[in-house]
């Protein structure tokens, strides 16, 4: 007994799961059929395949039905434009219907899409009918506006999803745009915009308050045109939505260029309701998406396929939202902290602020200002800390020019002393000579000689320090002359042939030629003398110097070159320095001031010229005057022959020599 019982529960358990089974894969076997592994899917649009919104949809659908369609499933996707704009009679309808039927007679189709109106007014009217090969097959629509009532058993295999209700979107503009009074609405005259029309008067009762509504209505855009050129363009928004024609050719206008024209016209901000033309320049609105509408059709075959009953109905989903162009909100001057929190935006730069405008002016003024200011403290900044370095330098300068005066002044005191030893010692050895008649003439000869160089060297060094004060007060003048300079500069050269060969060395002079030019023959001699002086002091024993003089154009080159000590490089720049000496060491063999080249360039200076110096350690040195040829009128001073022996012999006074 017990075991018959057992068996009748297990019967009745078994029997349970059959029905289960069969119930859960009642639309499954609805929609498919018995094992078939391809779901055929047709598609009709109302209008022609340019129309943005419907590919929106189709694009939309098919990427989602892709994802997420059970991997075993092959997708057979036909799409057939009923294109209402062309022909939407009643005899266009039966004969597309007609088509239809032929077409899909034998092809088992599964389920079919309506896009838009069109297509779903002529679904419900030509294929709920058992005439139709589509008849009870599964189907499903996007972008409907019509309300959409169904009763009864049709209710169990049609779904879809409607339009946003405009209300949205003119409560959205009269909030965003307190001033506006009156809103335009854009219309062609196919069935969608009438239905448009009928549900916008249907919901003026839910505006947060009252605006007026005016439709301008046309397929063609020249109308639009015309029309739009008449309204008043006060406190007026407009609201742009479906398609136009070019009345000539009856072709498509781009969305782009319907906005563009119309802002052509006026300057009234454009609104719409439709996904496409946010991309086209207009500032937005509350919108459907197409590519949601489309993906939420794939997840609701998905849903059937799966054995889950349809929604019945209407599908709850909806695909409006707030969408916006932030270029065109700045350009229309609407205030962006109104946009609804959820609003999505469009062209927006990475890094650009959500601010209103005038808020917005005043942060990059702010913020310009800021720059300004740090710009400012850095530039101060910087300033100060190039003065500080200036005034390092400045001190260091200082400081470098009273260590060169103390170390003038000791040097000077050398210079000063060893010629004046030697004069007062010779002197006192002559007297005692003289004193004890234990002197000859020779003797005593050469001895004044002695006194008589030494008394040049303090010479020389008090000329150079009177000239020095002079170039410091600026009252150091020339006497210029025109004169020929080849043998001012040879005479001087040949007086000083015999201090070069005191020390053996080679003293050559070479020219081209003659050259008239104006200068002061003194202070030139003084020049060249100076240059010759420190060649013979700078240049070893067996040494040689090549003095040279040429024309070139209107300039003359004097060089004075020796194979002697050269200078460093680094120091090359320091030696025209007053009292500047290149080494001590030097100072121990060779006397000097530091002076010399000093005044040699002002010198030059004065005559117009410049001086260069090429050097090179331990291979010799060359200096090179350059001064301008021309003439003077007349002598400015009278020639005072001096005597050249006597002037030779002052500059070279500091030049070793063997009787020294
Ligand atoms: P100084 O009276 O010491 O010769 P100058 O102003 O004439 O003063 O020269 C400055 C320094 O330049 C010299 O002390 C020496 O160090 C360097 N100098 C000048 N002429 C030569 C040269 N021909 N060869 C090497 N060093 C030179």
């Amino acid at each position: 007994m017990k075991k018959g019982l057992l068996n009748y529960v297990t019967i009745i358990i078994i029997l349970m799961i059959i029905i289960l089974n069969s119930t859960t894969s009642i639309y499954a076997y609805n929609i498919l059929g018995n094992n078939d592994k391809t779901l055929d899917i047709l598609i009709i649009n109302s209008y022609d395949s340019k129309n943005e919104w419907e590919n929106h949809i189709i694009t939309g659908f098919e990427e989602k039905l892709k994802e997420i369609k059970p991997k075993d499933l092959s997708l057979n996707i036909d799409l057939e434009y009923l294109d209402i704009r062309k022909r939407n009679d009643k005899a266009y309808l039966d004969s597309f219907n007609d088509l239809l039927n032929k077409k899909y007679q034998y092809k088992d189709i599964d389920i079919v899409f309506a896009i838009d109106d069109g297509a779903f007014e002529f679904v419900k009217s030509k294929v709920l009918n058992s005439q139709s090969v589509l008849y009870h097959k599964q189907i499903l629509f996007t972008g409907v506006n019509n309300p959409v009532e169904l009763t009864g058993e049709y209710k169990k295999y049609i779904t879809g999803i409607l339009q946003a209700n405009t209300d949205q979107l003119f409560n959205l503009i009269l909030y965003l745009q307190p001033n506006i009074d009156t809103i335009n609405i854009i219309i062609d005259e196919f069935i969608y915009s009438n239905v448009i029309k009928k549900r916008v008067e249907s919901s003026k009762s839910l505006f947060f308050r009252p605006v007026k509504i005016n439709f301008i209505q046309s397929n063609y855009i020249e109308d639009i045109e015309n029309k739009l050129k008449k309204i008043n363009d006060k406190n007026q928004a407009i609201v742009l939505t479906g398609t136009f024609m070019y009345k000539s050719n009856k072709s498509h206008v781009k969305l782009k260029d319907i906005v563009n024209d119309i802002k052509t016209i006026t300057d009234n901000p454009i609104y719409t309701n439709n996904y496409a033309y946010v991309f086209n320049g207009v500032i937005g609105g509350f919108v459907d998406i197409g590519e949601h509408q489309g993906s939420y059709v794939a997840k609701e075959i998905c849903n059937i396929l799966e054995g889950n009953k349809i929604e019945e109905g209407i599908l709850p989903k909806s695909s409006g939202m707030y969408i916006f162009d932030y270029k065109q909100i700045y350009d229309y001057n609407i205030d962006i902290l109104k946009m609804p929190k959820d609003s999505k935006l469009l062209n927006k730069p990475k890094y650009a602020l959500l601010l209103p405008k005038p808020l917005k002016i005043t942060v990059c003024i702010v913020f310009s200002l800021l720059i300004l200011i740090v710009v400012y403290v850095v530039y101060k900044f910087i300033i100060e800390i190039k003065k500080s370095n200036k005034n390092k330098k400045l001190y260091e300068r200082a400081k470098e020019r009273e260590q060169l005066k103390t170390d003038f002044i000791v040097n000077m005191s050398h210079e000063l002393r060893t010629p004046l030893n030697v004069i007062l010692s010779t002197s006192k050895v002559a007297e005692l000579k003289i004193n004890t008649n234990n002197y000859d003439n020779k003797y005593l000869l050469g001895k004044l000689e002695q006194i008589n160089k030494n008394s040049n060297r303090l010479l020389k060094l008090v000329n150079n320090l009177i000239d020095i004060t002079k170039f410091e007060q600026g009252v150091y003048e020339i006497n210029l002359e025109n004169i020929n300079i080849v043998e001012v500069v040879e005479d001087i050269v040949l007086a000083s042939v015999d201090y070069a060969t005191y020390k053996n060395i080679d003293l050559v002079f070479d020219t081209e030629e003659e050259i008239i030019t104006a200068i002061d023959k003194d202070k030139i001699e003084r020049a060249i003398l100076n240059l010759l002086s420190n060649a013979i002091k700078f240049t070893h024993k067996g040494g040689s110097i090549y003095v040279y003089i040429k024309r070139e154009k209107d300039k003359v080159f004097i060089s004075v070159e020796d194979n002697g000590m050269g200078i460093p490089k680094d120091k090359i720049n320091e030696i025209f320095n007053r009292f500047y000496q290149v080494s001590d060491t030097l100072k121990k063999h060779e006397e000097g001031s530091g002076i010399g080249l000093c005044i040699v360039e002002e010198i030059v200076d004065l005559h117009g010229g410049k001086i260069n110096v090429y050097s090179e350690v331990n291979k010799g040195s060359k200096f090179e005057i350059i001064l301008p040829i021309y003439m003077v009128e007349e002598n400015f001073k009278n020639l005072q022959i001096k005597d050249i022996q006597q002037i030779v012999k002052l500059e070279m006074s500091d030049v070793d020599t063997k009787e020294n």
